[in-house]
């Protein structure tokens, strides 16, 4: 049989099969994936093929195949040993939950999640948040930044988890999919679940690094079926992708306003720092791209990170 993991507890899998039936399964033997060492060999969503059999009363499965993942996102230990968890596979994409304030959502955090969502291959969404509770001087910055982030190809949404502005609108974009929510703890990733679903209950909140250094947890991801034909997977512990080790030459190709100009800069591997004739500071002084990604860009190379808001005033 075939089917989707929907939940793991480390040793066991809940899998949807394709009759829609659920099946608690277990892995047979030492279960290895190529290419990828981690401290579980499956992950919610993988989709997998199991055989099913009788253990006294209960029907149980083994799993002894998986698919080719299209994606995945992955978590490293903060112990020592510097392990790598699967957190999830085989997103269709990932929502962003972006607000101006309570809490703050700064243009480097933006930037470096969608950086992350690209070398990840997941397609992300922007959804900015809590539009009932904005001034108009706010309004003008989020009108500003969606902008800005439309131009470089991102779908960008001003919603009211609060009020349901626009939740239609994210429901329409969900169907047939599985979608993750991220953003700040505050961001209002609670109160949208509810309202695309009321009775679902999210573990949304965050945990923290302390508290996964002291405890030792593993965090499990799960996926949930919504009525209305999508499928979403809750992480509790994570409020972006977590940290991905990005070597500097592949971080400019993680903007994709960059990565179409890196054919025109003189040297073909350009940092876009401080090297002649390049094309992406040639667009940044013509004003074709955004200071604040810039700024995002020159952090994430060089490791010096700062926080800043909106930058409709410094532009
Ligand atoms: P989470 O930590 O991302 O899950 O955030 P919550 O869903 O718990 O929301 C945090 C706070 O923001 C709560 O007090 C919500 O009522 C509030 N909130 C969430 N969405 C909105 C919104 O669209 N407008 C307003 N005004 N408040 C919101
Ligand atoms: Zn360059």
């Amino acid at each position: 049989m075939k089917g989707t993991v929907y939940k793991s507890t480390g040793s066991w899998y809940t899998v949807k099969a394709q009759d829609g039936e659920f099946y608690e399964c277990r892995i047979k033997g030492k279960f290895r994936i190529q290419g990828i060492k981690s401290t579980n060999p499956i992950a919610v969503g993988d989709v997998v093929s199991f055989k099913i059999e009788q253990l006294g009363d209960d029907t149980v499965g083994t799993i002894h195949s998986i698919e080719d993942r299209k994606n995945y996102i992955i978590r490293k230990s903060v112990n020592l040993s510097k392990q790598t968890h699967i957190i999830a596979a085989n997103l269709d994409q990932v929502f962003l939950l972006v607000t101006l304030n309570n809490p703050t959502t700064y243009t480097i955090f933006i930037d470096r999640f969608l950086a992350t969502a690209e070398a990840y291959d997941i397609p992300a969404i922007l959804l900015f948040n809590k539009v009932d509770a904005y001034t108009i001087e706010e309004l003008a910055e989020i009108k500003y930044l969606a902008e800005l982030y439309r131009n470089v190809g991102y779908t960008c949404v001003g919603i009211s988890a609060k009020s349901g502005k626009n939740v239609d609108k994210v429901k329409e974009m969900m169907v047939g999919k599985t979608s993750m929510f991220a953003g700040h703890s505050g961001a209002g990733k609670s109160t949208l679940v509810n309202a695309l679903e009321p009775k679902l209950e999210l573990k949304t909140t965050e945990i923290s690094e302390q508290h996964l250094q002291g405890q030792h947890t593993t965090t499990f991801a799960e996926m949930f079926d919504l009525d209305f034909g999508a499928r979403i997977i809750d992480t509790p512990g994570i409020k972006g992708f977590g940290i991905v080790d990005m070597e500097k030459e592949e971080i400019g190709d993680y903007f994709p306003e960059f990565f179409e100009l890196k054919g025109e800069c003189k040297f073909n591997n350009c940092l876009h720092l401080d090297e002649p004739k390049c094309a992406v500071k040639e667009a940044l002084e013509n004003e074709e791209v955004a200071w604040s990604r810039y700024r995002s860009y020159v952090q994430m190379v060089t490791g010096e990170e700062e926080n800043y808001r909106v930058d409709i005033h410094d532009t």
